[in-house]
């Protein structure tokens, strides 16, 4: 795992990387994706450095709490309330994770099949 200096995501966080940036509060901040694989894919992330949700802790209970409020918040203003949207955590390699700073896909405006691929 990176160390939180060499993190991608801490840097978008921290603004020392430029991101397109929807949403950013004391412990969460939304942005565009670089690659979307959809008409709206954003990403979620905690401020603070948590490398995937198998390190979250008790402690983090509330935030992830707030962040999948925050994601259905994000997909109804942009006008999927209705038609729908999928939420998404990738954990490890078998799930394609390559930021190792967790992170919420928010992803709409496309049907998509089940089961994932
Ligand atoms: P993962 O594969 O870890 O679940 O998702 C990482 C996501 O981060 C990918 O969808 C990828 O396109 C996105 N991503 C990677 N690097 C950057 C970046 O520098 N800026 C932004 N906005 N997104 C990124
Ligand atoms: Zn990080």
């Amino acid at each position: 795992m990176n160390a939180v200096g060499d993190c991608l995501f801490c840097k978008i966080a921290a603004s020392q990387i430029p991101a397109k940036v929807v949403h950013a509060d004391e412990e969460l901040v939304a942005f565009e994706d670089i690659s979307p694989q959809a008409p709206m894919h954003l990403l979620i992330i905690p401020v603070k450095h948590v490398s995937g949700v198998g390190h979250l802790a008790e402690a983090h209970d509330a935030l992830m709490g707030r962040a999948m409020r925050l994601a259905a918040k994000l997909a109804a203003d942009r006008g999927f309330g209705e038609s729908g949207y999928r939420i998404i955590v990738n954990s490890g390699p078998d799930a394609g994770q390559s930021v190792p700073h967790l992170h919420l896909h928010v992803m709409a405006g496309r049907p998509f099949g089940w089961p994932a691929g």
